[in-house]
């Protein structure tokens, strides 16, 4: 069967004595992970543990993190990863609803559970990663896995098709929800991953993208496969990110757009140039096509635009250039790079309008992505109703939607519930938030929907100045009436010192939005 412990079995035989992780200002071999593995999984039985018992993490990106997703599948249990920058309110939520067992904490987050501890309903041990001593409370990481042999662990029975991880969606539309990914949902897809991304054992990742958001895209592991060395990240702050890169000579990073941006202002300041040998980075959630360039020409890196969902393991299509496009102007590859992309091998992705068939490849006609996978969910835990609402005839309705211009890319032009509909046209607030990152004074922005009496919706931006830039409303709309078609152009504009955004670094435009809906709720096709 395809199962992820086949991953470290691989790393541990070919690369046992490899510097694998490096945490903080410690170096741990594929070997000595492994017998920290062992140890875990030990632990986790004495317990009680058993398979198909949900375990949830609450954890940076730390070397414990990690460990944890194979410390637990060696039992056939689940890893349940906790967004850390959740309120207790919403913890006390989703360990109740995965009816979780036991909770791994880092010390540093422990005061999130400390308020709900007496909540919770299943979770019957909690363990806090570099607690110094335990306490009647909490068991210490160390101290508790320290007492369990290294040696090899007799592993539970397993199907492909058992699930492996409950994964709680970002949140960025509402309430997350369970979505249960199996052994083969995780496996095929980092066969796909790894490939797409050329990954192999000469890289070096710095974890970015946080392991708890879709298990780092499956970044624990496709470059725990191919033996390649991880840095650890707790925090992922730029002038942090530039030290590691130019440090441990990383080759490859994962991040939000939000992150790249930090970065991109940071290394602009910092020059002269730092020495570095990152090959390529990838970002999703449709970074503007500003950033594409700046980050190809100021940085040298390699941009790889990703698109996917928790539901989907979550990566579908990946936009590189395709060698019969090889001879375009560079323009028309950062072009490519700010769409969504081609479908990744072991993806059926389609966009299609109301009645189901593919909308032609000219660019002109919007329709929902969809897609059919092995990487597509088990379905929703514990929600029949809504998992039936999203898988139809074995394709997953993302709720995005797009267009395919005439080379086969797909553009995501807008969440469903965040196109905004004026006077019958569809505005995508990507394209018009894209118009505003041109500007120099503009750090970030956001476009959302909000009620007109004569066009039923209309645009109105959100921008965040840069530090002391003065802009006003009419600057900004004027600005985009030079850029864009007059009805995509905001009629109003307002400003804030931050965006309100979810712990992946997503913009939640739906809170930007309601304030405009009080007593309605905006439509949604
Ligand atoms: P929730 O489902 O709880 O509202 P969410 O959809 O943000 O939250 P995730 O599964 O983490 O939760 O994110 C998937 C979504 O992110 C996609 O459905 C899509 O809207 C957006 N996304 C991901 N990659 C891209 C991309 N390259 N371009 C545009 N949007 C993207
Ligand atoms: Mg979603």
């Amino acid at each position: 069967p395809l199962l992820l412990t086949e991953f470290l079995d691989r790393a541990v035989r070919l690369y046992g004595d490899k510097p694998a992780i490096i945490n903080e200002d410690d170096t741990y071999t594929y070997k000595e992970l492994n017998k920290r593995v062992n140890r875990l999984s030990h632990g986790l039985r004495a317990l009680g543990i058993q398979k198909g018992d949900r375990v949830a993490y609450l954890a940076p990106n730390t070397l414990e993190m990690l460990e944890g997703f194979y410390g637990i599948y060696q039992l056939g249990a689940v890893m349940v990863p906790l967004n850390i920058r959740l309120t207790p309110e919403d913890y006390l939520y989703i360990l109740n609803h995965s009816e979780s067992k036991a909770l791994f904490v880092d010390t540093e987050l422990f005061h999130l559970i400390e308020p709900i501890k007496e909540k919770l309903t299943t979770v019957t041990d909690i363990i806090v990663h570099y607690a110094e001593e335990s306490t009647d409370q909490y068991r210490s990481y160390d101290n508790w896995s320290g007492s369990f042999p290294e040696d090899a662990f007799d592993r539970e029975e397993l199907s492909e098709d058992d699930v492996c991880s409950l994964l709680y969606t970002s949140g960025t539309t509402g309430k997350p929800k369970g979505v249960m990914l199996t052994h083969r949902n995780n496996y095929l897809h980092a066969l796909s991953t790894m490939h797409h991304l050329r990954v192999s054992d000469r890289d070096t990742l710095l974890h970015v993208l946080p392991m708890f958001h879709v298990n780092g895209w499956g970044s624990p592991f496709y470059y725990t496969a191919n033996g390649a060395t991880q840095v650890m990240l707790r925090k992922a702050d730029p002038a942090i990110i530039l030290d590691k890169v130019e440090k441990h000579r990383v080759s490859i990073m994962h991040m939000a757009p939000t992150v790249l941006n930090a970065v991109l202002d940071k290394y602009n300041s910092k020059k002269p140039e730092i020495e570095q040998d990152v090959r390529v980075v990838i970002a999703g959630s449709a970074p503007p096509l500003a950033f594409v360039s700046r980050v190809e020409e100021d940085l040298g890196w390699e941009f790889i635009q990703v698109y996917g969902m928790t539901e989907s393991s979550p990566l579908s299509l990946a936009s590189y250039i395709r060698s019969h496009h090889l001879d375009e102007p560079k323009e028309e590859h950062y072009r490519t790079k700010a769409k969504a992309g081609v479908e990744m091998i072991g993806n059926e992705v389609r966009v299609v309008n109301d009645e189901g068939e593919e909308v032609a490849w000219d660019g002109t006609e919007i329709g929902e992505v969809v897609t059919r996978s092995n990487g597509v969910m088990k379905g929703y835990w514990k929600n029949e109703e809504a998992t039936q609402a999203a898988i139809r005839n074995g394709w997953l309705h993302t709720g995005d939607m797009g267009v395919v211009d005439h080379k086969g890319n797909i553009e995501i032009v807008d969440r469903k519930k965040d196109i905004i509909i004026s006077g019958g046209e569809n505005i995508s607030s990507i394209e018009v938030e894209g118009i505003f990152y041109e500007h120099p004074e503009v750090i970030e922005a956001a476009v959302v929907a909000i009620p007109h009496e004569k066009w039923g919706e209309t645009p109105h931006a959100i921008i965040v100045p840069r530090n002391g830039a003065e802009l006003t409303e009419t600057e900004m709309i004027q600005f985009a009436r030079e850029r864009l078609a007059h009805y995509k152009c905001p009629t109003s504009v307002s400003f804030l010192e931050e965006l309100p955004k979810t712990a992946s670094g997503k913009i939640q435009k739906v809170h930007l939005r309601n304030q405009f809906w009080e007593n309605r709720e905006k439509k949604v096709n």
